[in-house]
């Protein structure tokens, strides 16, 4: 009979969400460094630098990959012969409270994201918790933890469907694929559960998200069963549909596919497909007793020799000047260098501004977007001598809904954040002869360092929700949709897909 203390168990959890913050999961590095090497579209490997030369900057300087820092999933298998000492909370509750001292360590503090009232208020709960935790109960003396800090943009790309016994698993998950879009800031991993009932194949696809990348060994040693060719097919005609890192087109979409299945009802196929984004953070650990668990980082030498630089030839933008003129210039697929002042703004200050229009309301002092950019963002709180956390993008579609208004009502020229725009918004950005533009998602910290100044000017009450004014020197970005609406997110994809055809050897 084991004994696990409760202060060990939640300084455990608390441990690994810190590190798992920071460090990726060597083999992510070890995968994408080798889609790094084998990518023949620009815009992409541009993407993929930018990912691990941020990478590399979050496991030395210990601050998140991503601004979005995660809900966390935890799935825990407790021995039968495990006793918990003097405990005073329960298994779940202490994985709540590791979750709180992780999201508020002073030294670096990460984002909550977690809203209470999901279908009302959506207020943030302050400190990340609760996770969503799992139980096993199984035989022997350990406890044993796989966790994860799971991002938004990919969790919302999560799909499900009872499929029809003779329907093809292969054909849904190709299918589902140019539907979701780049929010799930692609290149990352998609887990698949197959069988069981509705919830059981969901689990499935999100426990098979805690398995390490290993496509590349699995294809040099050969499929030894059905899950295993299932995984190579789906992988490689992912891959052939050219959508690439960011959903910019390039040869890699996904750098592995994992696949967990359970008997199910005769009548039923029940499927569930879970995207696991750039910021692939996992951990998993065992406690036996003997204290807190230990985490082994990532060497230096696990990160590739890239350091991503802006292009030489890279435009440079004055955002404290320029015109509707200007923009019309810019080019589908160009990079920009922003210096200068811009907002900020994400969903909730998007809906407050608009139902303030729609009352015929001034919008607060310091908000003006009169021939200015708004950037789709909730970044970290600083730490020490930084101006702001990690400050990445957040999905733009979400904001599709309110971007003809503000457009057409508060003279606003420029959108920045991640992945394509819809029909409508595509549409808006024509009529007003404005721009989109895309920042990478995953590269967090590496995108802060181009914020030189940061100051909340409204909606303070909204967290990391709130409209700041940052100033930025050299923040790099791409045009992603024109001024006359065309949309690099149509174009990339459909020229790489074309070119994958072509080509004698498919992409891994
Ligand atoms: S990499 Fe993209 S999807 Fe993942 S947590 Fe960051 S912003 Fe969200």
């Amino acid at each position: 009979m084991t004994t696990i203390h409760q202060q060990d168990f939640i300084d455990s959890i608390a441990a690994a969400l810190q590190f798992i913050s920071y460090y990726h999961p060597a083999d992510y590095i070890h995968a994408l460094a080798a889609a790094y090497q084998r990518e023949e579209s620009a815009a992409a490997k541009d993407a993929m630098a930018q990912i691990l030369t941020n990478s590399r900057m979050c496991a030395q300087g210990h601050r998140p990959i991503c601004q979005d820092t995660g809900i966390v999933a935890a799935f825990v298998r407790v021995g039968m012969d495990v006793r918990w000492g003097n405990a005073t909370m329960g298994v779940a509750d202490m994985v709540h409270e590791g979750v709180r001292r992780a999201y508020l360590d002073r030294d670096n503090v990460l984002r909550a994201s977690v809203v209470s009232d999901p279908a009302g208020t959506r207020r943030n709960t302050g400190d990340n918790a609760p996770a969503v935790v799992h139980f096993d109960l199984v035989p022997g003396d350990k406890v044993e933890v796989r966790i994860a800090a799971k991002g938004g943009g990919s969790e919302n790309k999560t799909r499900f469907a009872m499929l029809n016994p003779g329907d093809d698993v292969v054909e849904w998950v190709v299918n589902q694929l140019p539907g979701m879009g780049a929010g799930w800031c692609p290149p990352g991993m998609l887990g698949i559960g197959i069988g069981g009932t509705a919830e059981k194949a969901m689990l499935l696809a999100k426990e098979s998200l805690m398995q390490p990348i290993d496509m590349h060994e699995l294809k040099a040693r050969g499929p030894q069963n059905r899950l295993e060719e299932l995984r190579i097919e789906i992988h490689d005609k992912v891959n052939a549909l050219g959508i690439g890192a960011q959903g910019l087109g390039g040869l890699t979409t996904v750098l592995d596919v994992k696949v967990l299945d359970y008997p199910t009802h005769a009548a039923s196929k029940p499927i569930a497909m879970i995207p696991n984004c750039a910021a692939t953070r996992h951990v998993h650990f065992e406690l036996d007793g003997s204290g807190v668990a230990q985490f082994t980082p990532p060497r230096l030498e696990d990160y590739p020799a890239v350091h991503w630089q802006p292009a030489a030839d890279a435009r440079r933008v004055n955002l404290d000047g320029v015109t509707r003129e200007d923009i019309a210039q810019w080019q589908p697929g160009e990079t920009l260098l922003l210096s200068g002042r811009l907002l900020t703004g994400r969903d909730a200050a998007h809906k407050r501004i608009t139902e303030m229009l729609a009352r015929g309301e001034k919008l607060p002092h310091g908000v003006d977007f009169t021939g200015r950019f708004i950037y789709y963002v909730g970044p970290v709180d600083p730490v020490r001598d930084e101006v702001v956390g990690p400050a990445g993008p957040t999905t733009a579609t979400r904001m599709d809904k309110f971007t003809g208004t503000l457009l057409a009502q508060t003279g606003l020229i420029g959108m920045i954040g991640k992945a394509e725009r819809g029909k409508a918004a595509i549409e808006a950005i024509k009529q007003h002869g404005a721009v989109y533009l895309i920042a990478v998602g995953g590269a967090a910290y590496l995108v802060a360092q181009a914020i030189r100044s940061a100051k909340v000017v409204a909606f303070a009450d909204l967290g990391m929700e709130a409209i700041y004014e940052f100033e930025v020197v050299d923040m790099p970005v791409t045009v992603a949709v024109d001024a006359n609406g065309r949309s690099v997110h149509e174009t990339g994809p459909a020229e790489w897909r074309s070119r994958i055809s072509a080509m004698p050897l498919k992409a891994e």
